[in-house]
């Protein structure tokens, strides 16, 4: 028999997931994944496009079932139940609201076909509509709303049923840009306030290190890190995550034995860079540097980026603020000659390419 987590009671985790794979067919789509979500989490799975993460969610929602592994549900092994049997609800990225039915009507549903009593259904759909701050929509109908409100009547309609979980699968994706800048701090501030563990699937990176208080980043169907935004930001395991969650701004090879000494894969953040046009400029101890040549400048209002060719091999990217410079400033430096400086705790070894 394998060792399994004891089972005591408040300190099993919300989602427990324990060597899930599914294949459909030949196509592996997750392929041994395990995954501890603690109660009341933001936890953010992160990945490309087709790299698993649907199906893992739909796995834990019970619309598929594992072809290996386990699934439990604070402490309760859930694998092969029902999605009914599973105190979890799920937000879909198209809402999937009943066009016919006002706000009110689609958020007191679930509870309906429950058999709630009507007043304490309609105490519970008014709650819910309160918290995702939708008071005084409830005879509107989701033709008559906008994306954003929309999305909240999606929401309300889950939190209505008070699930331990809540599954959501790119539920921002079909919002514009501004709208989804103010929902993300919107979502947070919500599971905040309900306390409801949320397990939110997205291939925005900005959005899951905006919102996450932990982060799974997916590769091909399996994780390549779990840790905190700032983990997964500033120490990237695998020159995958490095590229995926930021630019990846790798020193390798030749590159690494001449700037910092020694062989192996690192990786700089393009903030943690800075511009230097005295290539002879006494440099801090605990500083590393390197020069090179200036491809390209791209300024964008608040910062800059610029992207130079090292002497060594390779290319790095280094972001500047514009704090004092401007667009006519820093547009000169195409082509310049450049010394790229940094701290040394600022550069992390990483796995080589996977
Ligand atoms: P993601 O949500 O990360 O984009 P998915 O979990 O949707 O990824 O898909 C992972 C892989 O599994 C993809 O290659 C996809 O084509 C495949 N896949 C997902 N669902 C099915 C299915 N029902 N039948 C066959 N292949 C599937
Ligand atoms: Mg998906």
């Amino acid at each position: 028999m394998t060792q399994m987590n004891t089972e005591e009671p408040g300190v099993s985790a919300a989602v427990e997931l324990r060597a899930v794979r599914k294949t459909f067919g030949e196509v592996s789509a997750v392929d041994g994944v395990d995954l501890e979500i603690g109660d009341g989490e933001f936890f953010a799975m992160l990945g490309p496009s087709g790299s698993g993460k649907t199906t893992v969610l739909r796995m834990i929602a019970g619309f598929e079932t594992p072809t290996s592994g386990s699934i439990r549900l604070g402490g309760r092994e859930v694998t092969k139940l029902p999605p009914f049997e599973r105190d979890v609800n799920t937000v879909f990225q198209d809402y999937a609201l009943f066009p016919h039915m006002n706000v009110l009507a689609n958020v007191e549903y679930g509870l309906k076909v429950k058999k709630v009593p009507k007043a304490e259904r309609r105490e519970r759909a008014l709650e819910a509509l309160a918290s995702v701050r939708l008071e005084g929509f409830e005879t509107r109908r989701p033709g008559q709303l906008s994306g954003g409100q929309r999305q909240r009547v999606a929401l309300a309609r889950a939190l209505v049923n008070r699930p331990k979980v809540l599954l959501l699968d790119e539920p921002l994706g079909a919002l514009d840009l501004k709208l989804r800048e103010e929902m993300q701090v919107e979502l947070k501030a919500i599971q905040r306030e309900v306390g409801i563990t949320f397990l939110f699937v997205t291939h925005d990176q900005e959005e899951a290190l905006t919102m996450a208080d932990r982060v799974a980043v997916f590769n091909a169907g399996r994780i390549e890190q779990v840790g905190t935004p700032a983990d997964v930001y500033e120490q990237p395991a695998t020159a995958f995550v490095a590229g995926f969650v930021g630019t990846s701004n790798l020193i390798e090879g030749e590159a690494a034995q001449s700037i910092l000494g020694r062989p192996g894969v690192y990786s700089v953040r393009p903030e943690k860079l800075r511009v230097d046009t005295d290539l002879d400029a006494e440099l801090p101890e605990d500083e590393h540097s390197a020069t090179g040549t200036v491809a390209e400048v791209v300024y964008a209002g608040a910062a800059t980026r610029f992207v130079v060719d090292l002497d060594a091999g390779g290319r790095l990217v280094a972001l500047q603020q514009n704090l004092q410079s401007s667009s006519m400033d820093v547009l000169k430096l195409r082509e310049a000659r450049v010394r790229l400086a940094w701290r040394r705790e600022h550069e992390f070894a990483i796995a080589g390419p996977t």
